[in-house]
């Protein structure tokens, strides 16, 4: 028999390649990190504005596995990403004119 737990993974990935993907979710809604849409309800497949088809999940509200349980509920079927490392990327890119 399994134990589920929730413990961060830390994986390479392609930051170009999440944020057309990536849904931001807060307590109640969640913006579309394509086109920066807002109060777009975290059950939505797709940002309703721009089409962008939500692969990833990030949240502002807290870097916890209380957290990431919540979210994990609500959105099974997306991978969960730590949005201070992904804006930690960011920053580093802008700040090096890699946008
Ligand atoms: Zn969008």
């Amino acid at each position: 028999m399994g134990s589920k737990h929730i413990i961060r993974v830390w994986q390479e990935v392609d930051i170009d390649a999440i944020e057309p993907h990536l849904l931001v979710a807060g307590s109640t809604a969640g913006d579309c990190g394509n086109c920066k849409e807002i109060n777009i309800e975290l059950s939505q497949k797709r940002c309703p504005k721009c089409g962008a088809e939500f692969k990833y999940i990030g949240t502002r509200i807290s870097a916890s596995a209380k957290e990431a349980k919540r979210i994990k509920l609500k959105r099974p079927d997306l991978t969960i990403i730590d949005l201070n490392d992904f804006k930690e990327i960011q920053a580093r890119k802008k700040a090096h004119g890699l946008f």
